[in-house]
């Protein structure tokens, strides 16, 4: 998974782009880069690593101009590389250009070996790379109309943001799986407006800019020295969006899809509570992301909520193991239990997902040690039962603990005294999805809308 951003018409462009990377740093942590570009030439800084610790005042003093994009990368197992750090900035025939983009191609196997038959030579093994190649070879008179040649040809999930000399181009697949949206700062002291695009709301907050709208999906917004303008040069289809993003991935105080984050995960735990109640003492969230689920749960039981469990916000990358191994020490480095609000309890953990189940079996472990007398797990989604290829890093299936076993399996393997999830029609209605149309829910239940048949484990480009 990835964060976008970018900026038109400000003179301190790659800075702003740097503060809005920090507010997007959940979306990725394996790397950070901004191109500015000038009107004569880009300028590109990548690095491996945390925003705030890679981006440096020189590096920012390195990418003048008033246009810029930026690009935090997520960690694929395998992949990580600084030469797939984005954005990815490359020169062809007819000028400059570089992307950032956020979601999987499912066809960037195929159009990679055709393009590398017809002669491309690749410098990274990201699927967004394909674009790039694809730009540089349609044969049309204009940039947008070469992007829109290009993105004809793609299939999967894309929110990109291009950038040349003179324009900032934002994208959106036709069925929006990934978010994008289009904001705007006060005006510059030439009077001229700032256009900002971003994958979530939180980045336009960090700057004060104002929330526009969403990029629609399948619509190309330019923004260059004529003004904004739109096209819709796809053909119309159902919107898609990542339902997923709503359950765990985008920050809480972003505003996804004209909905409130944080709302839409009050509501699931409100709906959990009601499908799946349970006698209990206290509701525990598993921090951070279980929160405002927990919230949710606990105002609908009326059982008091407390934090049971504290988050270290300290562990970094790298840290010395002690030389006497101690269990479940990776755990308890970001999790630590708070006796006074366990001991002699009924607790109901609240997290948003299970993914392999090894963490929320150390957490049960964790909350019982310290002295819980009963351990209900409440998961505000549904169990997760197939991967993803539209961007989310989901492990392939077989790792995917609801695949192949039962929630009673599960609840043997956490050993929890009790488990349930919330069923996938709660989850639509929370995010204001009653029939289940407008999202993508192929993760919990396999219908993935575009078809992923031919994407083989293995060797899967990365987004
Ligand atoms: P598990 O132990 O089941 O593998 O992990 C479950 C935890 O992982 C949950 O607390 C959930 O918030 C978190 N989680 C779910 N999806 C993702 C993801 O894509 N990336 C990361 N880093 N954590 C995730
Ligand atoms: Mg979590």
């Amino acid at each position: 998974m990835c964060g976008v951003f970018g900026v038109f018409g400000h003179r301190e462009a790659s800075n702003l782009t740097y503060l809005g990377l920090h507010a997007l740093q959940h979306r990725g942590q394996e790397s950070v880069g901004i191109v500015s570009a000038d009107g004569r030439q880009l300028h590109v800084e990548r690095f491996m690593g945390l925003v705030g610790e890679q981006v440096s005042p020189e590096a920012i003093a390195r990418l003048p101009g008033d246009l810029a994009i930026g690009h935090v990368r997520y960690s694929t197992a395998g992949e990580t590389h600084i030469k797939n750090a984005q954005p990815l900035a490359c020169s062809y025939a007819n000028g400059a250009v570089a992307v950032s983009h956020n979601g999987n191609l499912v066809n960037a196997r195929e159009l990679r070996a055709q393009l590398e038959q017809d002669g491309s030579i690749f410098q990274s093994t990201t699927d967004t790379e394909v674009i790039v190649h694809l730009i540089a070879r349609a044969r049309k008179p204009t940039f947008v109309e070469r992007i829109v040649s290009a993105l004809s040809r793609v299939r999967g999930a894309y929110s990109l943001l291009f950038l040349t000399e003179g324009m900032v181009v934002a994208a959106r697949d036709p069925y929006g799986f990934r978010p994008l949206v289009l904001g705007r700062l006060r005006r510059s002291r030439r009077g001229t407006p700032v256009h900002v695009f971003a994958s979530e709301t939180c980045a336009f907050d960090l700057i004060g800019a104002e929330m526009v709208r969403d990029v629609e999906p399948g619509e190309v917004i330019v923004a260059d020295a004529r003004g904004l303008r739109s096209l819709r040069p796809f053909p119309e289809t159902r919107r898609h969006f990542c339902v997923f993003e709503k359950v765990y991935f985008a920050r809480p105080d972003s505003v996804l899809d004209g909905r409130g984050v944080y709302d839409a995960r009050e509501r699931m735990g409100q709906t959990l509570a009601r499908e799946s109640p349970v006698a209990g003492d206290v509701v525990v969230p598993v921090p951070d992301s279980g929160v405002p689920a927990a919230i949710g749960f606990a105002r609908e039981s009326g059982i008091p909520f407390g934090m049971g469990l504290v988050r270290s916000h300290y562990i970094g990358r790298t840290f010395i193991e002690p030389q006497d191994k101690i269990r479940h020490f990776g755990v308890r480095l970001k999790l630590s239990a708070v006796r006074d609000v366990l001991n002699k309890k009924r607790v109901v953990v609240v997290d948003d997902s299970i993914v392999r189940g090894t963490t929320a079996r150390k957490i049960v472990k964790m909350i019982r040690a310290a002295g819980a007398r009963e351990v209900h797990l409440r998961v505000s989604s549904p169990p997760t039962t197939h991967s993803c290829f539209y961007g989310i890093d989901t492990p392939s299936r077989d790792e995917l603990i609801a695949a192949r076993h039962s929630v009673e399996a599960i609840r043997k393997f956490l050993t929890c005294d009790s488990l349930a999830y919330l069923g996938r029609d709660g989850m639509m209605e929370a995010v204001g999805d009653p029939q289940g149309r407008t999202h993508c829910d192929a993760c919990f239940t396999g219908n993935y809308i575009v078809p992923v048949a031919r994407l083989g484990r293995g060797r899967r480009l990365h987004a």
